[in-house]
């Protein structure tokens, strides 16, 4: 139906606006270390509960089989086998930092997959979509959903880039499909701006895992407002921006996604740890030890906190 060769373009020029170029060179200079150099990684623990939660949110909206699946900032191809494991028929993966595209599209070829595999390098907060993917890869309602992990933050630098993030999100998804994804928790963010010292100059809090750095103490309206995020051995020092989440869910609105899931981290931890589908699956991708004792010390488990996960139907 898509042609069973895997599709890799790359863009020959890439445009950068406002400060993606800090991240694209960053993600594409994190070096792919493959599953057995991950396990080194001092914050395992919380990458495995990360993987744990998006398996969650996957487990819970993808579509039953046979699903075709958008992922806009799919980085290096993380969750090609969670979407595996969902039976889908189509995965269509985007991101900015060239490496990480290649290197998932190098995993998606080595894991013997039994769906159809699309990759491209591009900027899918500047530009609509359209620009790159071939024309029977956006066919009104082909997906049944559309995912971005851990990344839609960064297009809330400014409203036009907010705004070419869901009209891309939303234009090829179809009526009932679903739009999941994990951002940082703003309300969290902005609480704990709030709780520093008066006379706090650093604006700056965190554990020996994680920072959060402020510019400025006052909340500045919806978009473009900046902080810098360290987590170790994985976020090194990059600008990000408060999502204002009332916000968020009415440019939703607008291009017909009504709110079904909104929930921090460890709520869903509480309320998935001892369901039949995801609480056996702790055990499984490491979460928990033998003993049921996490693989997180109590500074990855704050860091966990920060985020939280959504998820949209569309409705027209
Ligand atoms: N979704 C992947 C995951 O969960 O493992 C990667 C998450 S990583 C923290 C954030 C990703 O967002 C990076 O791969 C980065 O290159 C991508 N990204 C940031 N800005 C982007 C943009 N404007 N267009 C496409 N991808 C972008």
């Amino acid at each position: 139906e898509y042609g069973h060769d895997l599709q890799r373009r790359k863009v020959s020029e890439t445009h950068y606006v406002g400060n993606v170029a800090a991240v694209a060179n960053h993600y594409n200079a994190r070096p792919e270390v493959g599953v057995e150099g991950r396990e080194f990684s001092p914050i395992i623990g919380l990458k495995k509960f990360n993987n744990w939660i998006k398996s969650v949110l996957i487990g819970k909206f993808a579509h039953r089989s046979q699903g075709r699946v958008l992922d806009l900032g799919c980085g290096k191809g993380g969750d090609l086998n969670k979407w595996k494991q969902a039976r889908i028929r189509l995965y269509v993966g985007i991101d900015i930092a060239e490496t990480s595209i290649e290197q998932a599209a190098s995993r998606y070829q080595r894991m013997r997959s039994s769906f159809d595999g699309y990759f491209y390098a591009y900027d899918c907060f500047s530009k609509p979509i359209s620009n790159i993917l071939p024309e029977q890869l956006q066919m009104k309602d082909l997906y049944d959903n559309v995912t971005m992990q851990f990344c839609m933050h960064y297009a809330f630098e400014s409203a036009s880039k907010a705004r070419m993030m869901i009209e891309n999100v939303s234009r090829y998804l179809r009526r009932g499909g679903v739009f999941m994804g994990t951002i940082p928790n703003a309300e969290l963010l902005l609480s704990r701006l709030d709780a520093l010292p008066e006379d706090d100059q650093e604006l700056r809090f965190g554990n020996s895992c994680y920072f959060v750095q402020f510019t400025e103490r006052k909340h500045k309206g919806i978009y473009g407002h900046q902080y810098r995020f360290f987590l170790t051995d994985a976020v090194e020092d990059v600008p990000e921006y408060v999502v204002d989440w009332e916000n968020f869910e009415a440019l939703a609105l607008e291009y017909g996604l009504k709110l079904v899931y909104k929930k921090p981290f460890h709520d869903i931890l509480q309320e998935e740890k001892e369901t039949r589908d995801f609480g056996p699956l702790l055990g499984k991708m490491g979460v928990v030890n033998e003993y049921g004792e996490s693989a997180m010390d109590e500074d990855q488990w704050e860091a966990a906190n920060i985020y939280m996960a959504f998820a949209f139907e569309k409705f027209r």
